[in-house]
């Protein structure tokens, strides 16, 4: 298997899908590549494709704040990707043959990080993810096991920013719920 620096590489001149006409970087995924959490969203919007990195519009600032505020983590402690690596034109959903083909570099991406807790934001990481058709309304609330570790649905930030303080509520709940599951329990604790 390829490393991360190989297979960023490899993304980087992908064209498997329609998505590679209208990008301006492929935005492969950034953060610690030994983090014990990762974090996985839906795709780029039109910030994060100019500057060929993930969350770094309106919806990575409330995903900084919600890993400090609730986690007491920087964005340089985790591993951010998404979906699919290219902006899908006007911001529209991701289309399933355009997740198919982008799919292999996200789960390469898992396997290389093998992060303890993934916590994923909004459906299309969901679904993807868990190989489910429930939605993440749902879904949010529990953590599911996943690989060898645990994988925590939430809400998209961008929900967040639509839907206000109900929706923000259960996505700090969520990532307190992460927090709690990376924490080692104490020692003689039943
Ligand atoms: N929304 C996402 O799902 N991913 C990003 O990188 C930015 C916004």
């Amino acid at each position: 298997m390829p490393g991360l620096a190989d297979l960023e590489m490899i993304a980087s001149s992908c064209t498997k899908c329609p998505l590679a006409v209208g990008r301006t970087t492929v935005v492969f995924g950034e953060g610690d590549p030994h983090a014990a959490l990762m974090v996985v969203g839906e795709g780029p919007g039109r910030e994060e494709d100019m500057q060929g990195r993930p969350f770094v519009g309106r919806s990575g600032q409330l995903l900084d704040r919600l890993l400090g505020e609730e986690m007491g983590l920087a964005r340089s402690d985790v591993y951010i990707a998404n979906v699919v690596k290219c902006r899908p034109p006007g911001n529209r959903d991701p289309e399933p043959g355009e997740i198919e083909s982008c799919r292999p570099y996200l789960e390469q991406q898992v396997d290389l990080i093998d992060p303890t807790i993934v916590l994923t934001l909004g459906n299309f990481a969901t679904k993807v993810l868990l190989a489910t058709k429930e939605g993440i309304t749902k879904l949010r609330g529990h953590a599911y096991p996943y690989r060898a570790g645990m994988l925590v649905p939430t809400f998209h930030p961008a929900a967040a920013l639509r839907g206000g303080g109900e929706v923000l509520a259960q996505m700090r709940a969520d990532f307190v719920r992460a927090r709690q599951l990376l924490e080692p329990r104490p020692t003689g604790a039943s």
